[in-house]
């Protein structure tokens, strides 16, 4: 009987906690202090790829709101700090601009962008910041179509070359993989190229998943780590793995 009554209470006190954890804010990966001026920040990982994808909708229909691009945004992640609900792994491409292609304003999006969207030590512990830091709990590699440095990298493979290009050649690799398995021609450019562009972000999103802080956060479903690919000719964001 009182263990029975005990557990009961447990149970009480653990429902209590969670709610105040959900009212707090503590839910949202966020601690009790955060204010958020992106007013409309996704509350979940699944609630943050949606946003994202419905940002791109709207850039691709032309029917963009441009959010949190005004003097009230800015002042407020002066004053309070910034709450991004995304960080994204992108090219430097300029054809590529991030907050556009989502329909993004300030303080939405947590970006590390390098030359082949490849991230090495330092964008990892660029990324490990904003999911211990600043809540952000789905991360973005994203590739895009005619990618100079996929390119680049396809030509050069697999002499030595320029670091940059060769972090692209493992996905390379694979590509050539991927194409031999379905029938294809692995020595065609254009194909491998575009396959590459493909894999080098798969690849990415796998090791990301598992090295830490990541693969404890992934685990214990507390972080969402995907991949997409934007195509220049339509604006579009295909995920590749989610
Ligand atoms: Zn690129």
């Amino acid at each position: 009987m009182h263990s029975h009554s005990r557990k009961i209470g447990s149970l009480v006190g653990g429902i209590l906690a969670v709610a105040m954890m959900v009212l707090s804010g503590a839910a949202s990966g966020l601690s009790d202090e955060a204010v958020q001026c992106n007013e409309a920040r996704p509350p979940t990982a699944d609630d943050a790829v949606k946003a994202l994808a419905a940002g791109n909708d709207r850039w691709i229909s032309g029917k963009v709101r441009h959010p949190g691009q005004d003097f009230s945004r800015r002042e407020c992640v002066s004053k309070e700090g910034q709450t991004p609900f995304a960080a994204i792994v992108s090219c430097s491409d300029s054809r590529v601009p991030t907050e556009l292609i989502f329909d993004e304003g300030v303080g939405d999006l947590f970006v590390v962008r390098v030359a082949g969207n490849s991230v090495d030590k330092i964008g990892e512990q660029s990324l490990a910041y904003s999911t211990e830091h600043l809540g952000v709990e789905t991360i973005l590699v994203l590739g895009h179509q005619k990618c100079g440095a996929v390119k680049a990298a396809v030509e050069a493979y697999p002499k030595p070359t320029a670091k940059f290009l060769a972090f692209i050649y493992d996905a390379i690799a694979k590509a050539k993989e991927v194409i031999h398995a379905r029938g294809g021609n692995p020595d065609d450019k254009g194909e491998l190229t575009k396959e590459s562009t493909d894999q080098h972000v798969i690849l990415q999103v796998k090791y990301l998943r598992g090295i830490a802080p990541f693969k404890g956060m992934v685990d214990s479903g507390k972080l969402k780590i995907v991949g997409g690919r934007y195509d220049l000719d339509t604006g579009h964001v295909t995920m590749l793995i989610q």
